[in-house]
């Protein structure tokens, strides 16, 4: 396994590698989640690369950007089981170069759900996203469906600029009892670790609603019944669309959480059957 921390090397390194090329971006403290984004690509490509950036665009905070858990070495030691050939790890100079000015940004889908709770964070997804791409030129890139909007902004981004690339979405690896698993997850205390099942819970107890409203109404019964979890976004819309349910009937449901249990904003996400017309 190759690791470089430069533009070049990695374009270096790139330049002999045979067959179809896969790209897996990551913000590094690694599970199994980003595990089975690795699996997902070495099925579908010759050469996997992953990155490890704590990209700090998409943190509106700076209290959160420093808190992000960091742990190259044990990150690397996964990756080479994992059997991925290149880990590109950049400073943060070489990716926003000095004067950089340039943004890339879906102007609607980044800025409606998630991205009300969090301005600007869709912004700095796409933003080193695109340049990851560029320093790649990979043919898949893999994304986690937990992070259901940025999943959808990223297709969107790709298809309106013509990269010619495929975006893959992997389901969402959990706990033993339903947690997404989340590098955040480790910020929580034991009690907060126990409270923060209840977006799991909340999700699965959802799934015997017959209208969106009984829907909702589960949601949220369900976390305020737990005192230290706090809802901070709850939304329901057309999978594909990310737009308000109109009640057609092929139309799944997608349900995004963000949650905030202690100090961590935690989300989940799960996709539903259509409810139907009568059933809104
Ligand atoms: P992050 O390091 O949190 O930026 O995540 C890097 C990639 O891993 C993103 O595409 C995430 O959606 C994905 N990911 C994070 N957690 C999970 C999980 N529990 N299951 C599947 N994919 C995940």
């Amino acid at each position: 396994m190759r690791v470089t921390r430069s533009i070049q090397a990695t374009r270096e390194v790139l330049a002999h590698a045979n067959g179809p090329k896969a790209l897996v971006p990551t913000m590094g403290f690694l599970h199994a989640g980003h595990i089975a984004l690795v699996e997902a690509a070495k099925e579908r490509a010759a050469h996997v690369s992953a990155t490890i950036f704590v990209n700090p665009t998409q943190f509106g905070q700076a209290a959160d950007l420093d808190a992000y858990p960091r742990d190259e070495i044990r990150d690397l030691h996964m990756l080479e089981k994992a059997g991925v050939d290149l880990v590109f790890i950049p400073e943060v100079g070489e990716i926003y170069p000095e004067g950089d000015e340039t943004i890339v940004e879906t102007t609607q889908m980044a800025n409606m759900l998630h991205g009300l709770v969090r301005p600007g964070h869709f912004r700095g997804v796409t933003t080193v996203v695109s340049r990851l791409f560029n320093i790649f030129s990979p043919d898949i890139a893999l994304f986690g469906e937990k992070d259901f909007q940025q999943l959808q902004v990223i297709k969107r981004m790709v298809q309106d600029l013509h990269f010619p690339l495929e975006i893959i979405g992997v389901p969402t690896v959990r706990e033993p009892d339903g947690l997404a698993m989340s590098s955040r997850n480790v910020r929580l205390s034991a009690e907060e670790r126990k409270a923060a099942l209840c977006l799991s819970q909340a999700l699965d107890a959802a799934g015997e609603a017959q209208s969106i409203s009984e829907l909702e109404q589960i949601i949220r019964a369900k976390i305020d019944a737990e005192p230290r979890a706090h809802l901070r976004g709850l939304d329901i819309v057309e999978a594909s669309s990310l737009q308000q349910p109109t009640g057609h009937p092929s139309e799944p449901i997608a349900v995004m959480l963000s949650v905030e249990v202690g100090p961590v904003l935690l989300i989940d996400q799960r996709v539903y059957p259509p409810l139907g017309n009568e059933r809104i």
